[in-house]
C-alpha cells in the first residue's frame, strides 16, 4: 500500500484563499484536507488537526493541502483531537502564525510544548474551556490515543466549538458507537464534521467508520449539516480513494439528506 502510494502522482492544488468578511455570528469553514479545518468567526480563527505535510514518514500525501500554511490568517486557537500523526503533526504546528491557545485531550500536552503556543489546555471528556466569546468541549469517541508504543495514557476525542450560539462539532477519529446519541443530546451540534474514510477491511471499523455509519451518526446527533472528512489525502486503508464521498452521496440521496450533506472543496471557504 505504501509502495503504491509512493509511485502515485500527487493531485490537487493549493488555492489562494479568499477569506470572506464575516459579521454577526457568520461562520466560514475551510477544509484544508484530511481532518484539517480552519473555522472562522468574526472574532476567532481556529484550526482543527492542522496537517500540511506532503509526507507522513513513508506515507505520501496524494492530494495537496487546499491551502499553503503561509496563507493562514493569525490563529487564536488550535484544537487537536489525538496524537496520531495524521492529526497531530508537529512540523505543521511549529510553523503556524503566532498560535495562541492549544487544546488537547488529557495526556497529550507534552507533545504541544515547544511549538510556540502561549497556553496549552488539556481536557477530559465533557470538560470545557471557555475564553472570550468561545467555548470548547472535548467529546467522547471510540478510538485510541497512543502515538507510538507504550503511550496508552494519551487521551483522544472530538470537539464541540461554540461561538455566540453557533455550535460546530469535529468528531476526531472514531468508530461508530452509542455515545454519539449522547453527544447529540448534550451538545446538539449544528454542523458536524464527520470522518468517512479508512474503513476497509472491516476490521478497521473497530476504530474508524465508513460513510454508512457516518450517516447514522449524523442522524444520531441530529445536526443540521454534515461535512465529511478524513478521506482523499492519505491512503490509510484499502478502499479506493474516491469511494468514500461517492458512497456517502449515494446514501444521502437515498435517505433524502443530500441537501444537508456538504462536500467541501479543499481550500475554498464555505459559509454557514
Ligand atoms: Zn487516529
Ligand atoms: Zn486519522
Amino acid at each position: 500500500m505504501v509502495w503504491k502510494a509512493f509511485v502515485t502522482r500527487r493531485v490537487g492544488a493549493h488555492k489562494s484563499p479568499q477569506y470572506p468578511e464575516l459579521s454577526g455570528t457568520q461562520l466560514a469553514l475551510t477544509w484544508i484536507g484530511h481532518a484539517s479545518f480552519l473555522v472562522q468567526f468574526p472574532g476567532l480563527n481556529a484550526l482543527i488537526d492542522p496537517n500540511f505535510a506532503n509526507w507522513l514518514f513513508m506515507l505520501k500525501r496524494l492530494k495537496r493541502a487546499g491551502l499553503k500554511l503561509k496563507d493562514l490568517p493569525p490563529i487564536d486557537l488550535v484544537l487537536l483531537t489525538h496524537a496520531h500523526f495524521d492529526h497531530f503533526h508537529r512540523p505543521s504546528l511549529r510553523k503556524l502564525p503566532s498560535p495562541k491557545i492549544a487544546i488537547v485531550p488529557w495526556g497529550v500536552g507534552d507533545l504541544a510544548r515547544g511549538l510556540g503556543f502561549e497556553r496549552i489546555i488539556e481536557l477530559e471528556w465533557w470538560e470545557s474551556f471557555a475564553h472570550g466569546d468561545w467555548k470548547v468541549t472535548l467529546t467522547p469517541c471510540k478510538h485510541w490515543g497512543a502515538r507510538v508504543l507504550r503511550d496508552h495514557h494519551r487521551g483522544y476525542g472530538g470537539y464541540l466549538l461554540e461561538y455566540c450560539g453557533r455550535r460546530i462539532f469535529h468528531a476526531g477519529d472514531s468508530a461508530y458507537f452509542d455515545g454519539f446519541k449522547q453527544i447529540g443530546e448534550r451538545a446538539s451540534p449544528e454542523i458536524a464534521l464527520l470522518p468517512i474514510g479508512a474503513y476497509f477491511p472491516d476490521s478497521f471499523r473497530n476504530v474508524h467508520m465508513g460513510p454508512d455509519e457516518a450517516i447514522q451518526v449524523f442522524r444520531d446527533i441530529k445536526a443540521q449539516y454534515m461535512v465529511p472528512m478524513h478521506y482523499g489525502s492519505f491512503k490509510l486503508s484499502f478502499e479506493s480513494m474516491d469511494e468514500p464521498p461517492r458512497w456517502l452521496m449515494e446514501l444521502a440521496m437515498r435517505a433524502g439528506l443530500e441537501h444537508r450533506v456538504r462536500i467541501l472543496e479543499e481550500g475554498v471557504p464555505a459559509l454557514f
